[in-house]
Parts: C-alpha cells; sequence; structure tokens
C-alpha cells in the first residue's frame, strides 16, 4: 500500500480561487472504510481532518484535506452486486438512458468507476458495446472473467487514449457514484470530453447534499468522498471542460441523489428545463450561504447531545449497548458523535466486514446472529438510513427484549 499523504489545498479544485471558507468541522477520522483483520488490530490508524470548505468565488463545497487517494482505494472492496436491488436498478437505469437519449444499438458504452460490471451488464443486455474502467485489481478481474471488457486502473490521460485507440468514441459515459471521489475533477471531465463522439452524453449519478442536510445526513461525508456538488456547480464544471449540461434530476438513492446529462458544448440536445429550476431552488435555500452550514452545525451538535446524554444514562444502569452497521458512514457517525466508547460491538449483514474491526477504535464486527447468541440490551443503528430493513429483519431482537437506538434524523427509542 503506498503511503497515506495529506494534502491541505487552499485553493478551489475548480476554478483556483483562494477564497476558501471552512463551512463543518467535523472530528478527525481515519480513512473511515479501512476496517483491518486482527492481525493488523494492535497498529495505531492516523486520523485526519475532516472537513468541509466552500468557495466564495464559484460555490464548490468539498473537502480540503486529500488523503492520497491511492491509499484509499487499496482495500476497496464493495461490490455492487453485493447491494440488494441494484441489479434492478441498473436495468432500468440503462433502459431509460437508452430510451431518452436514443442510444443505438451497437454503440460503445463507457463506465467509469465500473465496479463489478453491473451497469456494463445491463447496457449490453440492451446490445451496446461496453468497456469499464476500475482501480480495484480483484473486481476488475472479475468483471473481466464474466465477459465484460474492463480495464483496470484510474481513468487518466493514457487510458482515455488507450479507449480511444482499441475502442473509439463513446455514445455513453457514465459515472455512478464515483464522480464525487475523483480528486482531479476538472482533467477527469476533460478526458471524458475527449472520448465523446459529437453526439454523446455523460451521465453522472452522485450523492446531492442540498437533500441529505434536510434529513441531517451528514455522515456522507468521508475521505474518500471529495467533492459535494450541487447542479449550479456541476454547469460550470462541465463548462469548464468543453460540456454543457442539458439535463438534471433528483433521485431517490443515498438520501438524496442527482443524475444529470451533458453533452459537447453546442451538441444537438436542447437543454432541459430542469436545469434552470433546480439551480434556482438551489439559491433559495441559500446553498452558497455559509449560514446554511453554520445551522447544520448546531442542529448536529443538539442531536450529538441527546444521543450522548441517553447513552450514559443506559451505561450507568449496566446496559450492554452494540451497533448495527459497519461502513464509512458509520465511521463518521461513531467519530463525530463520539459514540464508540459506549459500544461493545458492531454487527452487520455484509459478510466482507465480519470477523474485522472497525477503523480507529477496532470495535469487533460480529453478523446479525450476536444479537440473538449475546442478546445486548440496546443496539444503535448506525445504519440509519435502513433502519426500516433492519428493524423489519431483526423484528425478533425486539420482541425477544432488545431495544433499538436510531440516532438520525432525529433520536428515537423503539
Ligand atoms: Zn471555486
Amino acid at each position: 500500500m503506498s503511503e497515506q499523504v495529506l494534502r491541505h489545498d487552499k485553493h478551489c479544485r475548480l476554478c483556483g480561487s483562494s477564497r476558501i471558507v471552512t463551512i463543518l468541522h467535523l472530528n478527525d477520522t481515519p480513512l473511515e472504510d479501512q476496517f483491518v483483520s486482527q492481525e493488523k488490530k494492535s497498529v495505531v490508524q492516523p486520523s485526519y481532518p475532516l472537513e468541509l470548505a466552500i468557495c466564495e468565488y464559484c460555490g464548490y463545497v468539498f473537502l480540503p484535506h486529500i488523503v492520497n487517494p491511492e491509499a484509499s482505494y487499496a482495500d476497496y472492496v464493495y461490490v455492487s452486486a453485493l447491494t440488494v436491488g441494484l441489479r434492478n436498478h441498473y436495468d432500468q437505469y440503462a433502459k431509460e438512458i437508452a430510451d431518452n437519449f436514443g442510444t443505438v444499438e451497437g454503440s460503445l458504452v463507457i463506465d467509469l468507476g465500473s465496479n463489478d460490471g453491473s451497469m456494463l451488464a445491463s447496457f449490453k443486455q440492451l446490445g451496446m458495446k461496453v468497456v469499464g474502467v476500475e482501480p480495484a485489481n480483484s473486481i476488475a478481474t472479475q468483471a473481466n472473467e464474466s465477459g465484460l471488457t474492463t480495464i483496470n486502473g484510474f481513468f487518466t490521460d493514457e487510458v482515455t487514449q488507450q479507449i480511444l485507440d482499441e475502442h473509439g468514441s463513446a455514445s455513453v459515459v457514465t459515472a455512478n457514484y464515483m464522480y464525487a471521489n475523483v480528486d482531479d475533477v476538472i482533467g477527469f471531465t476533460k478526458n471524458v470530453a475527449k472520448l465523446l463522439a459529437p453526439d454523446g452524453i455523460f451521465v453522472v449519478q452522485t450523492g446531492y447534499h442540498p437533500e441529505q442536510m434536510k434529513i441531517k445526513m451528514f455522515d456522507y461525508i468521508y475521505h474518500e468522498h471529495f467533492s459535494y456538488f450541487t447542479v449550479e456547480v456541476l454547469k460550470k464544471l462541465f463548462s469548464a471542460c468543453g460540456m454543457e449540461l442539458i439535463d438534471a434530476q433528483k433521485t431517490a438513492p443515498k438520501g438524496g441523489s442527482i443524475r444529470v446529462i451533458g453533452q459537447l458544448k453546442n451538441g444537438k440536445r436542447i437543454i432541459d428545463s430542469s436545469v434552470e429550476r433546480i439551480i434556482t431552488e438551489e439559491q433559495h435555500a441559500g446553498m452558497r450561504k455559509i449560514e446554511i452550514y453554520q445551522k447544520f452545525a448546531l442542529e448536529l451538535a443538539e442531536l450529538k447531545r441527546q444521543l450522548l446524554d441517553r447513552l450514559n444514562q443506559l451505561k450507568r444502569a449496566g446496559k450492554k449497548i452494540a451497533g448495527f452497521g459497519a461502513s464509512h458512514s458509520t465511521t463518521t457517525l461513531l467519530y463525530h458523535f463520539e459514540a464508540a466508547p459506549f459500544i461493545e460491538y458492531l454487527v452487520d449483514d455484509n459478510e466482507i466486514k465480519q470477523g474485522l474491526y472497525s477503523p480507529g477504535y477496532h470495535l469487533p464486527v460480529y453478523s446479525s446472529q450476536k444479537l440473538y447468541d449475546d442478546a445486548p440490551d440496546y443496539v444503535v443503528i448506525l445504519a440509519w438510513q435502513h433502519q426500516d430493513s433492519i428493524t423489519t429483519k431483526h423484528q425478533k431482537y425486539l420482541a425477544g427484549g432488545g431495544h433499538w437506538i436510531i440516532p438520525l434524523p432525529q433520536l428515537n427509542l423503539l
């Protein structure tokens, strides 16, 4: 693994302005998804500053402290087919894009950060040629073995040229929940523009903080997530890279997402009214105002106080407390709310995390069977966005006398 280098950007990564203001200061946190094995448990994991900053000039919201992205990706284990329901989601997504934007059968679709190739498989079914780009070696190998051509690496200038040489230009380039994880987003987007055929489109699906903030979802902030985009900023970003934003839609996943479409400047498609409509909404919501984020920080501080008061009470009463969820989001939540000292262990249904130890605090992660074998008095649902599926699946835990603590969007005990 490469050395974990910390870089502190004092200029906006999009426009170069030095008018940068910190808008949210979370507690220092280790790399949120670096769950470690028993052997590495004795090694102290470093924590890094976790802040959000805004560029007052262009409105870009981003992490000013960047940990070497190669270090972040080294132990990358997320495989999308593991996430229940995504298969259907991709089929529908691919069909919508092909139908709405007239993608011709046999034309080239490129998925950046293609993971196990789930999205590519959906396009292949529709008769497209497909190529993926995926930095995680084991996942890229797996995709190639299942017949989905995947280049193992980051989307660099060289990989861009390789695709053009070997496959030609693309009618569709997609980036699903990875665009916000790109460090040099300008260079990346310029390479996308190079890949596009004259009538090609670039489709980005990414988390959308104006919606996520409404449900107090601050735990989408983590070190691998460099950018927090608004449609206003995406429009400027595309424009700086030879493209224009032609469509924007809010979508449901991850507590609030957006899907935007770009084409080369002066392309054949008409710019949809959705672009200006959502930008106006963002202006009305004050997404460029520092006060909005200060208010958010105060709301989080109050939620944290309420949770810690309750956990203190329970601990004093001798109750055993566990946590449900082992992901980058739960690490951010545990660190910022300082709840880890009250929690004995974590459970998660993701087998990849079971048997490992949480970043920094090294709380052991077990399967959810532990809730029945050990019967902890209280379980904090750290993966609170999935509270409905967790409480439904584990009704037996509640029926057996257990209690749920749901920390967000407001403290709730069941
Ligand atoms: Zn800027």
